[in-house]
This record gives structure tokens, C-alpha cells and sequence, in this order.
């Protein structure tokens, strides 16, 4: 039987946004203030210092994405530290940590996170009836991969 990860009701939800992405993930944050406000927040340095403002509440903040910002998160989600992921990239331009938000993404999809790349999925996310309920997360199964045969065979 798979693992079954359990979320509680009040989600640790990590938000992150590129440059050219903060406006439009604070305007997301203030319109939906009174849903936020039941759920704890995760932010890389920047974007937790905007949110703070925006929503006047506390954002736990990592560094600065580029600084290592995003690889916190992403060893967070691998701790099973993080529920939700609100993370809007920009496509259109390059990031010097492009590798670091590869990364995070693949650990969101690792570890079966719910994630937001932008507006539209987080309108869906956040209007899910899971918000206010205890949500039972299938945890994949990494058992194989964990007992693979390592060693030479000669
Ligand atoms: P920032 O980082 O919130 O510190 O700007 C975002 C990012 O990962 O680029």
C-alpha cells in the first residue's frame, strides 16, 4: 500500500516569485488575505519581505532565491516540511539560479506536492475544498530506487 502523507487543515504553503512575477503573486495574496490568513507561510527572502507588507502578517523567510532561497524550500518539501507550493517563474527570462528552480521544481513533483506556476492554478488551489480539510497526500514509492543494486557485478 502506498505511504499516505496527511496535510492538516491549516496548510504550510510556500510562495515564490521571480522579479517580473512579484506584482502579480502580491496581488494574488492580497485578494485572497482571508483565505491566507488560516494557513502558515513559507516565502524565499524577497518575496516573504513583500508578502509581510502586503498581508501585514508574518511570513517565515528564507534567504534570497538566488542566495540559496530556493533550495531551503526545496529542503524543506523534502522533509516533508511543506504542503503547497505557490511558485510563479518567469518564462521569459533567464534566472542566474536557473538550476535552483529546476530543482524545486522537481521536488515539488518528487515528493507529489501541489504546486502553482501561475494565477489561474493558484485560483484553483486556493479554492479547493481540501484548504479547509485534512487532505491525504499518496507519498510515491521510492523503495525500489532505495534498494537498487549498486554494485559491480564481476
Ligand atoms: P526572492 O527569490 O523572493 O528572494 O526574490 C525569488 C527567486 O527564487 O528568484
Amino acid at each position: 500500500m502506498a505511504n499516505i502523507k496527511t496535510l492538516g487543515k491549516r496548510k504550510r504553503i510556500a510562495l515564490v516569485a521571480h522579479d517580473h512575477k512579484k506584482i502579480d503573486l502580491i496581488e494574488w495574496a492580497v485578494y485572497n488575505k482571508t483565505e491566507l490568513a488560516k494557513h502558515e507561510l513559507f516565502a524565499t527572502g524577497t518575496t516573504g519581505k513583500l508578502l509581510e507588507e502586503a498581508l501585514d502578517r508574518p511570513v517565515k523567510k528564507m534567504l534570497s532565491g538566488p542566495l540559496g532561497g530556493d533550495q531551503q524550500i526545496g529542503a524543506m518539501i523534502a522533509q516533508g516540511e511543506i504542503d503547497i507550493m505557490l511558485f510563479f517563474w518567469d518564462p521569459m527570462e533567464a534566472q542566474p539560479h536557473d538550476s535552483d528552480v529546476k530543482a524545486l521544481l522537481r521536488l515539488c513533483v518528487t515528493w507529489n506536492i501541489p504546486m502553482a506556476c501561475d494565477r489561474a492554478t493558484a485560483d484553483f488551489i486556493v479554492t479547493s475544498p481540501f484548504m479547509h480539510d485534512e487532505y491525504f497526500a499518496a507519498q510515491p514509492d521510492y523503495t525500489g530506487y532505495l534498494n537498487r543494486p549498486v554494485k559491480d557485478e564481476d
